[in-house]
């Protein structure tokens, strides 16, 4: 049994964008034992992580900011990375989240015996509570592929989100791996540092719309210091027109076939426009259907890849050698450094963290065929546990401030019901979880993600990892929590069948 419903204990993993928000809503709820762990000495989770050139959010910023913290200080449409981090360490502190933070203490393993989580740090201690949140991040864990002939290579090599800030540039002959979100924002940097030879390992091409990032007069600033209203309405702005463009990539209503088709079309006429060789703007040519991959917001990557010192080489990489990455057209491509934007493992969530549920069940047994999640937060035999942003989160390229916000939400309903004693644990049923994924199903045919490409979207199954639906189709699902779903009196167990407390239960 959770030892005090009325006045339960948090715990919090993680104290990035989702982490912090979660804690300043625990308190709202009147939970004030909360601890954020954190792992790294600071806030921010992927902002304070990357900070490859050029990086920034390609979300609007207004839409990329908490409900409760608006910030009129954003400098333009869309903010740099090192602003964002600075946005974050401000709401820290404004709303007094660091006073349930300890930082340097990552989490190797929870487990969850009785009704509470005992969870165990890399500073060796040992800590209890009633609740546990995992606000890991879904993209928090670097992918660099197994090259053939790696470790033979003489130069630096780098994943854009693990960026060696003392890796001298200057005069070098810079390879990337990638063309993705962050491979875009930081290939221009390099190309347009002009000191430097950069070479462009495509292995797809990527749809490109075109964004320019007007920077906030100070006039505009001011109007949004004096109206508050003013800065909602840049919000609400925003995250309609990006509420619109995901739709289209969800529906099948006439008007949103047309809005995606429209979307393709202006794509593909950047491309056309922005890039003239002929050859170069083959190479750059998508052959699937445009958002099937994320798309990459961008007006800098078409220019730069232009340039003199920039080279797109689309042969595939055959192995890296003591000077450079020899393609399988048998070119070698001399290089000193290599950077791998190569993404993220999409489905590490919680892990590697050691995390056992009811019964000692392990969540790589339970997630060994499919990594899914009831209401994506949710797992069967893992009560009084949120995984915030989990499977099935993101819509495309929509705010996952917005997002995250809302999920926190509706776990403190569930949190609500369950200290009223309206269910016994916060477990929802495994049938539960079965007709979920089955509503999922239905819907993902029908989504662009799922036309046929590859993508960190997709699952090793080929499902989407998104939401196979619209904001608002989410938003509905987030609306109510449907107690049917959980188990109103503790499931029986395994363990209490053992310690023959099943009498005891009758
Ligand atoms: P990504 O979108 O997964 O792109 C990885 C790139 O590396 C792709 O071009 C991929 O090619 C290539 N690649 C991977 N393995 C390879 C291999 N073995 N050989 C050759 N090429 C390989 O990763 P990302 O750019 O880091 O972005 C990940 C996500 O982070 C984004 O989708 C987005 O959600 C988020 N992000 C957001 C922002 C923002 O501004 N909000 C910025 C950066 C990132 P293929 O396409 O062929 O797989």
């Amino acid at each position: 049994m959770a030892s005090n419903k009325k006045n339960p204990s948090a715990i919090v993993i993680g104290a990035g964008m989702t982490g912090i928000q979660m804690v300043v809503k625990l308190k709202q709820a009147g939970i004030n034992d909360v601890t954020l762990l954190e792992k790294k000495d600071k806030v921010g989770g992927t902002w304070r992580e990357n900070t490859y050139p050029g990086v920034a959010c390609d979300v609007p910023a207004h839409a990329y900011t908490y409900s409760f913290a608006p910030n009129p200080e954003w400098s333009g449409m869309f903010a740099p990375g090192a602003e964002i981090q600075q946005y974050f360490e401000k709401v820290f502190y404004d709303q007094g989240v660091d006073k349930h933070t300890r930082f340097n203490e990552g989490v190797v393993s929870s487990v969850y015996n009785d009704g509470q989580w005992t969870v165990t740090t890399t500073q060796g201690n040992t800590l209890v509570c009633d609740l546990l949140f995992a606000a890991t991040g879904m993209l928090h864990k670097p992918v660099t592929p197994e090259f053939k002939g790696m470790s033979r290579f003489n130069g630096d090599v780098m994943h854009s989100a693990e960026w060696k800030q003392d890796v001298n540039l200057q005069g070098k002959k810079i390879g990337v791996i990638g063309t993705g979100s962050s491979a875009a924002q930081l290939i221009p940097e390099l190309i347009n540092r002009n000191d430097s030879e950069v070479t462009v390992f495509q292995r797809t091409p990527q749809y490109l719309v075109k964004v320019d990032n007007k920077k906030y007069t100070e006039k505009q600033k001011d109007k949004f210091r004096n109206s508050p209203k003013a800065m909602q309405r840049a919000k609400e702005l925003a995250l309609m027109v990006f509420e619109k463009g995901t739709t289209a990539l969800t529906s099948e209503k006439w008007f949103d076939r047309q809005m995606h088709k429209l979307m393709a079309w202006n794509a593909r006429h950047y491309l056309k426009t922005a890039v003239k060789d002929p050859e170069l703007r083959a190479k750059l040519t998508p052959d699937y259907k445009f958002g099937c991959k994320r798309v990459v917001m961008n007006a800098s990557f078409y220019p730069a890849i232009q340039k003199a010192n920039a080279t797109l080489i689309t042969d595939g990489i055959d192995t890296f050698e003591e000077t450079g990455i020899r393609t399988q057209d048998g070119t070698l491509h001399e290089l000193d450094v290599i950077v791998c934007a190569t993404g993220f493992d999409p489905v590490a969530y919680m892990r590697p963290m050691d995390f056992k549920g009811r019964d000692g069940v392990d969540i790589n047994d339970v997630w060994a065929t499919k990594v899914q999640a009831y209401r994506s937060m949710m797992i069967p035999q893992f009560p009084n546990f949120f995984l915030l942003l989990g499977p099935n989160s993101p819509i495309g390229n929509y705010s996952v401030i917005a997002m995250s916000e809302k999920q926190a939400d509706y776990a403190l309903e569930i949190v609500s019901a369950w200290r009223q004693e309206q269910i016994e644990t916060i477990e929802a049923k495994p049938e539960a979880l079965k007709s979920w994924n089955q509503e999922l199903r239905q819907k993902m045919g029908r989504t662009v993600w799922a036309s046929g490409c590859n993508s960190w979207y997709l699952d090793a199954d080929g499902d989407p990892l998104t939401w196979p639906d619209t904001w608002k189709a989410w938003l509905a699902a987030m609306e109510k929590p449907v107690f049917t779903d959980f188990y109103t009196s503790e499931p029986i167990t395994a363990q209490k069948l053992v310690e023959g407390e099943i009498e005891e239960m009758a």
